[in-house]
């Protein structure tokens, strides 16, 4: 082999050499790509979700205060309104829908259905639909009779998914912030659903301190749509 030969075969395992080791590089970055990429996937699956429901709303005061700290926090919750409060307050609806929460169906004037003639009950039902409908373009699909009472079989039932709670928080009786946020952070699980009311001051203060603590402790805020459809 003359010298040209041999400086040619040299500079070959060199350029092999350094092939070898751009592979090696690469498939050790791939790797940890790879690895990363489980972890981002295995956090994700791991977080535990949970639905904040309020209803008997928009209240003119602390929806919007609500909205504020949900907004900050940038948690989705679900509203179950009232027909003759969605009359009053179509802004706060509006803003409500925009700012991407669900909006579901809590009747017209907050009266027990199932104590109401089936007409009576399915006209609280569909007025309220209506109205939502008519701030936000989106019927309805979820609703929550009020004091958690239905009547099965009304002809208006079919179109609605009856959604009622997993932790009540009584925060309409108390009115405390403390023992609403405890009431919640000592019973929830899992795939719940928490049942509060955005019309009083103690609740919006509750409601933040609860995002924080369940955040913490792994929690997603989701719609109930999402843990329904599960
Ligand atoms: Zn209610």
């Amino acid at each position: 082999m003359n010298r040209i030969g041999r400086k040619k075969l040299w500079q070959k395992l060199l350029l092999l050499d350094i092939i070898c080791i751009v592979l090696l590089l690469g498939g050790v970055s791939y790797q940890k790509i790879e690895l990363q990429t489980r972890e981002t996937v295995n956090t994700i699956q791991e977080k535990k979700k949970v639905a904040l429901t309020f209803d008997d709303g928009p209240h003119p005061v602390y929806t919007p205060e609500m909205l504020d700290v949900l907004k900050e926090k940038n948690v989705k919750a679900t509203f179950f309104l009232l027909g003759e409060q969605v009359e009053k307050y179509p802004d706060i609806v509006k803003r409500m829908s925009e700012e991407g929460h669900l909006i579901g169906n809590h009747s017209y004037k907050h009266e027990q259905l199932s104590k109401l003639s089936s007409v009576q009950a399915c006209t609280q039902v569909n007025r309220t639909n209506e109205l939502i409908y008519s701030v936000t373009g989106k019927y309805p699909e979820y609703l929550r009779p009020p004091f958690g009472d239905w009547k099965d079989r009304l002809d208006c039932e079919v179109n609605m998914i009856e959604v009622l709670w997993d932790v009540d928080t009584l925060d309409w009786s108390s009115k405390n912030k403390d023992k609403v946020v405890n009431k919640v952070v000592t019973n929830v699980e899992e795939g719940d659903i928490i049942l509060m009311h955005d019309s009083y001051e103690s609740t919006v203060s509750a409601t933040k301190e609860i995002i924080d603590i369940l955040q913490k402790d792994g929690y997603e805020f989701v719609t109930v749509d999402e843990l329904i459809m599960e």
